[in-house]
């Protein structure tokens, strides 16, 4: 499985190794600046990396339209700045209790018991510089050196590398745009062995935008339930952003999942606070080990968060709830209008985006083929590369999210209706130049 990327035009997965980590590449210890291994063997967020170019050609003057970034284009609704102002200035800039405050945590676990239907309390919440740093240290708490980690894919990017930096062996159960991108219980079950420890669950997905029905997740919940020595790590970021019309169940509301499960969530994307840091777990039972165990990782590496955010967690998820609908509302009617549009590219196909901000179309159809500035198309990456550059339309491509997605690109669509409607124009005008 190791070995260089190859095709990396955007170099997105410069110096990355495919495979892994690599406890045993040979390093030459010649210089005392000599990275290590761990080092060398992560690759760079892709997605970070497009957003950031995104960002860098449009400082430069670039004529660029951004589906790369997963972030909310709305600003953090006021009655949670305020808050976090307040806090500010009445002096709350001392260090805070490593797990949050107790109004904070208490505030995350009436969320999860009033909306999420998880029997928790505040000493089973930890708050941290992230959801993606939540994904980290609870796969530092629970998985040893070879533990095996069950991953569905298409996956975020991230989930891979930091399953690798815990010691962790990623398997895949890979699933495709004919079943939404989403596992069944049969495949879960045949993939369990003595060797699993854990599973990552990210529902509504990033980066194929479906999310399980309650149906579903109580069928893979039954098949869990039978192998209580798999943890399950349910990343339920993008739990509010739903467009669909079924309810949203969340793996540890179905009570045999509740102590088996750590779910993981933040304010990032929900309530546009992408550049706050806060993300939280939540893990019942077994005498609170699991978030006793994070609290402690978590002390030798962050500390607490930021302490005079502390006050906006509670001021986010208790008073801005008419915001949190207008923003939902909003990327609803983008879920449609993008979906419409992309499924008129000739040859692409795509699932109806039900969840989160992206949708992740087919576009395997153009390889082989030659883009209008002479690009031969003969992967995501060049297609991304090649339309970034002739149409400047800025897609993430779809290998760093593993399995189906080499086949595949993600386009967000947090971002105007305007952009939306040009941006897709123009990828349609850039199709029909391939020859
Ligand atoms: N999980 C998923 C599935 C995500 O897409 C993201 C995107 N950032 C995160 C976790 C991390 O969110 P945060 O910005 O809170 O670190
Ligand atoms: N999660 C977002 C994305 O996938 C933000 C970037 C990142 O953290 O990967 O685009």
């Amino acid at each position: 499985m190791g070995g260089e990327c190859t095709a990396d035009p955007l170099g997105l997965f410069h110096g990355c190794w495919t495979g892994g980590i690599l406890p045993d590449m040979e390093t030459e210890m010649t210089h005392a600046m000599n990275l290590s291994k761990r080092a060398l063997g992560v690759p760079a967020s892709p997605t970070l990396a497009i957003t950031a170019r995104v960002k860098e050609l449009k400082a430069a003057g670039e004529d660029i339209i951004g589906f790369g970034a997963g972030e909310p284009d709305f600003g953090t609704p006021e009655v949670i700045c305020d808050a976090a102002v307040e806090s500010l200035r009445s002096g709350q800039t001392r260090y805070a209790p490593t797990p949050g405050t107790p109004e904070a945590r208490e505030a995350i676990a009436d969320k999860l018991r009033t909306e999420n239907g998880i029997e928790c309390t505040a000493s089973d919440i930890i708050i941290n510089n992230g959801a993606k740093f939540t994904v980290y240290l609870a796969l530092q708490a629970i998985v040893n050196p070879g533990d095996v980690v069950l991953l569905p894919t298409p996956a975020w990017v991230s989930y891979k590398p930091m399953i690798e930096l815990a010691g962790g062996v990623v398997r895949e159960i890979p699933a495709g745009p004919d079943s939404d991108f989403k596992m069944t219980a049969d495949q879960l079950e045949a993939a369990i062995d003595d060797d699993v420890r854990a599973i990552i669950l990210n529902s509504p997905s990033n980066p194929c935008g479906t999310m399980y029905s309650p149906e579903e997740v109580r069928a893979l919940a039954k098949v869990l339930e039978a192998n209580p020595r798999v943890a399950v790590i349910a990343d339920e970021i993008y739990e509010r952003l739903v467009y669909s019309d079924e309810p949203y169940l969340s793996m540890a509301s179905v009570p045999a999942m509740a102590e088996q499960t750590i779910t993981i969530n933040g304010l990032s994307k929900t309530f546009a606070m992408t550049g706050w840091r806060i993300g939280y777990a939540c893990a019942p039972g077994k005498n609170g080990e699991v978030i006793k165990a994070m609290t402690r990782l978590q002390s030798q590496m962050t500390s607490s968060i930021t302490s005079f955010l502390m006050s906006s967690i509670p001021a986010a998820l208790q008073k801005a709830t008419a915001e949190v609908s207008s923003m939902r509302d909003t990327f609803a009617k983008r879920a449609e209008l993008i979906h419409g549009l992309v499924t008129q590219w000739p040859g692409v196909s795509c699932p109806r985006p039900t969840g989160a901000f992206y949708i992740f179309p087919d576009i395997s159809c153009c390889f082989g083929k030659t883009s209008g500035g002479g690009v031969r198309i003969q992967s995501a990456m060049d297609f991304a590369s090649a339309l970034l550059d002739e149409a400047g339309v800025a897609v993430v491509p779809g290998e760093g999210f593993l399995g189906c997605g080499v086949n595949h690109v993600r386009l967000s669509f947090a971002c105007s209706e305007d952009d939306i409607h040009a941006g897709c124009q123009r990828v349609r005008e850039w199709l029909d130049r391939l020859t």
